[in-house]
């Protein structure tokens, strides 16, 4: 047990398609095709990502991004 993952949650009907956390942390999110709404890809990210994870929360304009740790 070398470490506890982070819990991510996104609120999609908050999300208002800046495409904000797809640039700082492209691992964990997408954005659909059709119109840009946060998908995420990884609910649990590695350590390696925490960083850039907690950032895209910090600043996605609608914070439309949880995290649980
Ligand atoms: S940063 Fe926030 S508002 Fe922008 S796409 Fe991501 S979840 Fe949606």
């Amino acid at each position: 047990m070398g470490w506890v993952s982070m819990r991510v949650v996104v609120q999609q009907s908050k999300c208002i398609a800046s495409g904000n956390c797809v640039m700082r942390a492209g691992q964990v999110f997408d954005q659909r095709d059709d119109d840009g709404l946060v998908i995420l890809l990884d609910e649990n990210p590695v350590p390696g990502h925490a960083g850039a994870v907690r950032l895209a929360a910090e600043f996605c304009p609608a914070q439309a991004i949880q995290i649980e740790e």
